[in-house]
């Protein structure tokens, strides 16, 4: 059916290596999903099932898209990826025919993962009555899908969201997205990794990477990598024969990137 068309599947291209810090997340992740894809039989000899299903929660801009991405590159798999309100936007009126179609096309370029970004828009929390039929419908036909998916299957399902108060308990349930992982905001060692990362791509005269991790606290991945953004535009501003981006233009640029996640968003985790 031509609406379906939508769904692309993509060769993910981000490394672990492109991910600064986060290591003990890196493991984790690699362990639910990259082993028992690679060693289904390691698994099976030790009575152990692998997670169906992993939801990765936290604050906008720390990495579960690249996370996600990163999954799929290192372990060779096709990737989908889809936004939940997507689903209700682009498939007016089909959206559970959406999701049912999602899920064969994952099936057939299996090995597979899908990617759920912003799965908090299937939910609504039913029991306060705020989602609508369209909603319940949706989640009906996604917890189907989940439920026919085999453990150490070809289609692995990962999800993300920054509100995991409004996921719908139904999908947590064991046999779901039964690995629930906290992707923070980045901490001190985090933070630094992602300045090299970038600043590895930058030439930089008089900059302290270590002035950079004190002054940012807070500071979300994409953030930092705004701050390193704005301070290339300022030097660019000031020449645009630079050739170095200053101690300076990072002040400057620390002064317009602000972060941003609001503290009620962080209590929630
Ligand atoms: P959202 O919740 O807004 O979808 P997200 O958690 O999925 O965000 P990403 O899209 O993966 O976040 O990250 C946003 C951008 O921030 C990335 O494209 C990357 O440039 C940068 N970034 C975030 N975390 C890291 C990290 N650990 N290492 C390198 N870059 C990072």
């Amino acid at each position: 059916p031509s609406a379906m068309r939508e769904v692309q599947v993509e060769v993910a291209n981000v490394r672990w290596g492109d991910i600064g810090g986060l290591q003990n997340l890196k493991l984790i992740l690699r362990q639910a999903v990259e082993w028992p894809l690679r060693h289904p039989e390691s698994f099976l000899r030790l009575g152990v099932t692998p997670p169906k299903g992993v939801l990765m929660f936290g604050p906008p801009g720390c990495s579960k898209t690249m996370i996600a991405k990163a999954l799929a590159t290192e372990s060779g798999l096709n990737f989908l990826s889809i936004k939940g309100p997507e689903l209700f936007s682009k498939w007016v009126g089909e959206s559970e025919k959406a999701v049912r179609e999602v899920f064969r096309k994952a099936r057939q370029v299996a090995p597979s993962v899908i990617f759920f970004d912003e799965i908090d828009a299937l939910g609504g929390e039913r029991s306060s009555g705020s989602s609508t039929s369209v909603q319940e419908r949706v989640l009906a036909q996604l917890l189907t899908e989940l439920d026919g998916v085999s453990p150490l299957g070809d289609v692995t399902v990962l999800a993300a969201t920054n509100r995991p108060d409004r996921i719908d308990k139904a999908l947590l349930r064991p046999g779901r997205l039964d690995r629930i992982v906290y992707v923070p905001l980045p901490d001190d060692d985090t933070r630094r990794e992602i300045f090299k990362l970038k600043l590895g791509k930058m030439p930089v005269c008089n900059v302290d990477v270590e002035e950079l991790v004190r002054l940012t606290p807070g500071y979300s991945g994409a953030e930092v990598n705004a701050v390193c953004h704005e301070a290339a535009m300022m030097a660019l501003e000031d020449s645009l024969d630079a050739r170095f981006v200053e101690k300076r233009h990072f002040e400057k640029a620390l002064t317009i990137v602000k972060p941003r996640t609001p503290d009620s968003l962080i209590q929630l985790y």
